[in-house]
């Protein structure tokens, strides 16, 4: 990669097997801004190239985000930077039954992305090492191999949301490039865990970090006692800034993925990226943040990352939605919560209530937390809607209902 813009702008860089300088900051092509029915290209491409200017050389989609592969392909294309990034995308193994089916995904996102190689590609969602164990009867050991032969496939590598044992397991079961764990301060022995990390490390195996702020919930999910003592530490460091900085201090991790989506973020992910060394973090630090993690945990009714994994439900039940709001109860206050509860789920045009939910369990089989979503959604709904609730949002409802309709009428 390029020394020259490497040293403007101080940021990080660590190896990967082959020697090649990642930055420590990677783009998370998962969240950005919406416009209309699809993606905001002209914002993404600004945030991108921020990040691209700044130092930031790896970025990271997936086939299933919507429209992403589709944007980053574009945007690399038009700047003429391709061949100066490296490109992380995903195959959604879960939906392959043969190799021929691989084949087509991979064509698909070599046309989507507007390249004819992938830097880092990975097997998407793994949670079991038997779905390693059907893909390999499949033979996509061959089929890697010939790719990486052809140049079209440089690094392979794994993302994962099972547990440890299985996630050794699979670190085990193949000769991996590197792989991608869910990891942050809160989630230490959650799934792979800091187990899976540094069992990785010990062989050599790069671990680019995703859902190192737990999807926004240890900064603007944090309850306010939390965020009041963020604010009062001496260090000065943002809430986010104090996840990603547990994170850098770590040597054996490679890359954290942030899924940025205004360039203050880029600008302020980058500064950190730029000024957190590994084991800089004294023992009052991790002290601090244990009483962080308390302090959330005591709060916290369901651990939702808001992955949206169990999307879509067949009956439209707003999961994620739902209980991002039982937690904020405990969190942000009962009101302020039922009334975000209103707006985002009650409110909505089709409605997204738990009540709908039929008991099919489709979610859970999805759900990497092991969230009992079918019991939680209806303690969630008790809570977040108690009778005089429901009569209020029933009647906003049918009052919206009729002026939409007018409205309509009116056009
Ligand atoms: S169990 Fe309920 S919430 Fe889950 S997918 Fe089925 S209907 Fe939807
Ligand atoms: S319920 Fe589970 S799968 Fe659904 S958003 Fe939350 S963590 Fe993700």
């Amino acid at each position: 990669m390029n020394d020259k813009r490497k040293g403007r702008m101080k940021m990080q860089y660590r190896r990967d097997r082959s020697g090649r300088d990642l930055s420590v900051l990677g783009f998370g092509c998962m969240r950005f801004t919406r416009k209309g029915n699809g993606l905001d290209l002209e914002k993404a491409e600004k945030e991108l190239m921020a990040a691209y200017r700044a130092g930031v050389n790896y970025y990271d989609t997936a086939y299933i985000y919507p429209g992403s592969e589709v944007l980053l392909g574009t945007v690399l294309a038009r700047n003429g930077i391709r061949e100066k990034v490296y490109i992380a995308t995903k195959l959604p193994q879960y939906m392959i039954s043969s190799l021929a089916g691989v084949e087509k995904y991979f064509r698909e996102q070599l046309s989507r992305l507007q390249t004819d190689y992938v830097d880092y590609y990975l097997m998407h969602h793994m949670t079991d090492a038997a779905q390693w164990e059907r893909l390999q009867k499949a033979g996509i050991e061959q089929w890697i191999a010939d790719k990486k032969k052809e140049g079209a496939i440089r690094n392979i590598g794994f993302s994962y949301h099972g547990n440890t044992e299985n996630f050794l397991k699979i670190l085990e079961a193949y000769d991996w490039d590197f792989c991608q764990i869910q990891y942050n301060y809160l989630d230490e022995t959650a799934q792979a865990g800091k187990a899976g990390l540094l069992a990785a490390a010990e062989k050599g195996i790069p671990v680019v970090i995703m859902e190192p702020l737990r999807g926004g919930k240890l900064v603007n999910g944090l309850p306010q006692e939390a965020k009041k003592a963020i604010a009062e530490n001496p260090r000065g460091w943002t809430a986010a800034e104090w996840g990603l900085r547990w994170l850098y201090n770590q040597p054996e991790v490679t890359v954290v993925l942030s899924g940025m989506n205004s360039e203050e973020m880029v600008a302020e992910n980058v500064r950190t990226a730029s000024e957190a060394l590994p084991g800089t973090m004294t023992e009052q630090d991790f002290g601090f943040l244990e009483k962080i993690k308390e302090s959330i945990r005591a709060g916290e009714k369901v651990g939702c990352t808001g992955c949206r994994y169990c999307m879509p439900c067949p009956k439209g039940v707003d999961i994620p939605g739902i209980f991002r709001c039982y937690n904020a109860m405990y969190t942000e206050g009962k009101r302020d919560a039922r009334f975000q509860f209103a707006q985002t789920v009650g409110l909505t045009k089709a409605p997204a209530f738990a009540t709908q939910c039929i008991g099919c369990g489709k979610c859970e089989k999805h759900c990497p937390q092991e969230i009992p979503i079918r019991e939680k959604l209806k303690e969630a709904d008790r809570a977040l809607r108690p009778l005089p609730y429901r009569i209020g949002i029933d009647v906003a409802r049918a009052f919206l209902f009729r002026k939409s309709k007018a409205a309509k009428g009116d056009a």
